[in-house]
């Protein structure tokens, strides 16, 4: 395999990656193998082929332990130097990509793109796999959604490509602004890490927030339901008010559905409503409704299909 990496990015290697395994717990990841072994791995980066060293742009020697570990050490500045107990286990080639695909969505015959197919990231930060599984989960309602009878296929992909793409280019912005700073620094300490990273991954929510578009905040009373619709409302008074028309909706519908009321004296719960009091949460935790005191248009006197495309489908402000 490594032959096969080193012969596809013969010449322009912007980055080897290296997998080691070392005794103790620092510094780096932890991948654990067999529960017994762990196996480190760490990204050695160069801007361009001229200022990677030469046994590594002429090709040969990127699996010398040796090697491998001074050009690790040095890339992660390292205050304890990773001594004799480390041993190489592998090492190859990548690309930091920065891409997206131009569609993602066919209607007929109805067919989404999800993960690495969609979109590609650098390794920076580790997103890769996050977004991927950010796409599946958004598609997986969705699926559901088309199975059960609750939307029409148009309409439960309408919004996928939009609202993924959108969770791309957060990452993606980080990644590149991420990359560039340890580029400029030649460090891989944790300096970009904390706000803007977990803002990266999950967006303007984990400001604690309640968004329509992003998954509601982590609230105490707060408990969602993954296959269906959950209705979120602040005292119980509200709640008397428009659970019995959510919940004839839902059955209308035939979609699960739970109805919770939180206590606004709450701070966090606070934090997430500001001047609102009613959220409604598809299956995968995002918001799709943020109100005063009403359910969307549609919800206590629509159709089912109506109701469901106003429960389940967000509408930005
Ligand atoms: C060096 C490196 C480090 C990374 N580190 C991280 C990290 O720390 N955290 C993180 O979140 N992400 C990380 N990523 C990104 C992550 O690995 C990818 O985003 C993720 O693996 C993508 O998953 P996927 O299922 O979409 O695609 P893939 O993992 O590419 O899976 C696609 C599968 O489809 C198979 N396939 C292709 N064509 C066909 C066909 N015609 N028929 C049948 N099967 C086929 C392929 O063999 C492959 O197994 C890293 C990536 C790299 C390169």
């Amino acid at each position: 395999m490594e032959a096969l990496l080193r012969r596809q990015f013969a010449g322009t290697p912007p980055g080897v990656a290296y997998c080691f395994k070392k005794e103790g717990g620092w510094p780096a990841s932890v991948w654990q193998l067999d529960g017994a072994a762990e196996l480190y791995f760490g990204f050695v980066s160069f801007p361009s082929v001229s200022d990677a060293p030469a046994w590594l742009s002429d090709g040969a020697g990127a699996a010398d332990p040796a090697k491998a570990l001074e050009a690790l050490e040095a890339a992660c500045d390292c205050a304890e130097p990773w001594g004799p107990n480390a041993e190489a286990r592998d090492s190859w080639f990548w690309t930091p990509y920065s891409l997206c695909a131009g569609k993602w969505t066919l209607q007929r015959p109805s067919a989404a793109l999800a993960g690495d197919a969609a979109h590609l990231l650098s390794p920076v930060g580790g997103f890769g796999m996050n977004v991927g599984v950010g796409d599946a989960a958004s598609l997986g309602w969705r699926l559901a959604a088309i199975l059960n009878g609750w939307l029409a296929p148009d309409a439960a992909f309408s919004g996928y490509e939009a609202e993924r793409r959108e969770a791309w280019a957060r990452c993606n912005d980080y990644v590149v602004s991420e990359r560039a700073r340890l580029m400029s620094s030649g460090s891989r300490d944790a300096g970009g890490r904390g706000g803007a990273y977990e803002t990266a991954l999950l967006g303007a929510c984990v400001d604690g927030r309640a968004r329509v578009g992003l998954r509601l905040p982590s609230l105490p009373g707060a408990l969602l339901e993954a296959r269906g619709v959950t209705l979120v409302v602040v005292g119980d008074d509200l709640a008397a008010a428009v659970e019995p028309a959510f919940r004839a909706a839902c059955d209308r519908i035939g979609i699960p559905c739970r109805a919770c009321s939180v206590d606004g004296a709450e701070a966090a719960v606070a934090a997430a409503f500001g001047d609102h009091r009613l959220a409604i949460c598809r299956p995968d935790a995002v918001v799709t409704h943020l109100s005063a005191a009403s359910l969307p248009d549609g919800v206590a006197d629509g159709g089912s299909s109506v109701a469901a495309e106003a429960l389940l489908l967000s509408r930005r402000p």
